[in-house]
């Protein structure tokens, strides 16, 4: 069973009188331990997309299973838990709190976590850790560099061990040094389990995924599996 699966799914909003499909009967599989990159142009869908992979957001139309749960059939609170359990995101500006240390940042999604693990702070060192950051963790964000930064904020999307990991432009704020070892750090998630999604604008960064996804006026125009950099060791 694909771990994200849309049949049909169908966004529309309503501008002034006048319906605007976001998406429009996208049907899409995204397996288990996929790693995926959404491209196209400015209003093709991408965010509408991201919002309802995340649960932030529920069809018009159509159908979309995130784990098997059905998320235009689940009430506010259980696709909040949804949210919490299954995914993590992570922003092209970072997102993080400015006067609080790494730390911090990466255990604050385990305080609404239920139940609220014991070990909240060695999880997170953990994590922090494994983004090579563990020299850093007393650091507020203004002490530390923009890739220093985003690795606080991929720390944080995975404390809750999600299944996926869903990136919005993660590279878009970042030279191209820089983009390349966040996009080795998600290749190593990705090897290790993880879902990866993200949406870029950038082809060398889309280079990175197994797969990619080019949207154009809410549908899908292209879907190729490729081989991604770096080559497997
Ligand atoms: P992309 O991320 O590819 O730029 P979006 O998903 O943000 O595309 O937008 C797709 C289309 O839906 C655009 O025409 C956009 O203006 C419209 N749209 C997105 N979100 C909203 C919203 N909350 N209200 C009204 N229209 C929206
Ligand atoms: P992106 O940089 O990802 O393409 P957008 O500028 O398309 O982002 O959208 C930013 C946010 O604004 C999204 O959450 C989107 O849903 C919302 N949005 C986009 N277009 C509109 C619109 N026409 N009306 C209201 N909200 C919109």
């Amino acid at each position: 069973r694909p771990l994200i699966s849309a049949r049909d799914l169908t966004k529309i909003y309503r501008l002034g009188g006048e319906d605007l499909a976001a998406l429009d009967h996208v049907s899409l599989d995204i397996a288990d331990g996929d790693f995926v990159a959404i491209m196209g142009p400015s209003g093709s869908g991408k965010s509408t997309m991201m919002n309802m992979i995340g649960a932030l957001d529920v069809p018009t139309s159509g159908e979309l299973l995130i784990d098997g749960r059905d998320i235009g059939r689940l009430s506010v609170d259980e696709l909040a838990d949804l949210r919490n359990r299954t995914i993590g995101f992570v922003f092209q500006q970072f997102n993080l709190l400015p006067r609080t240390s790494a730390l911090k940042q990466v255990m604050l999604p385990l305080l609404y976590a239920n139940p609220r693990p014991e070990n909240g702070e060695e999880m997170a060192r953990r994590r922090l850790a494994q983004v090579g950051l563990e020299n850093r963790i007393s650091h507020t964000p203004r002490q530390l560099s923009g890739g220093q930064q985003q690795r606080v904020a991929i720390a944080r999307a995975i404390v809750n061990n999600p299944k996926i990991l869903l990136a919005d432009e993660p590279t878009g704020a970042l030279d191209s040094k820089t983009s390349e070892e966040i996009m080795q750090l998600f290749t190593d998630l990705n090897r290790e389990g993880i879902t990866v999604v993200i949406v870029t604008h950038e082809p060398e960064i889309a280079l990175w995924a197994g797969r990619r996804i080019t949207f154009r006026d809410g549908h899908i125009v292209d879907d190729v599996r490729q081989k991604p950099i770096p080559l497997p060791a």
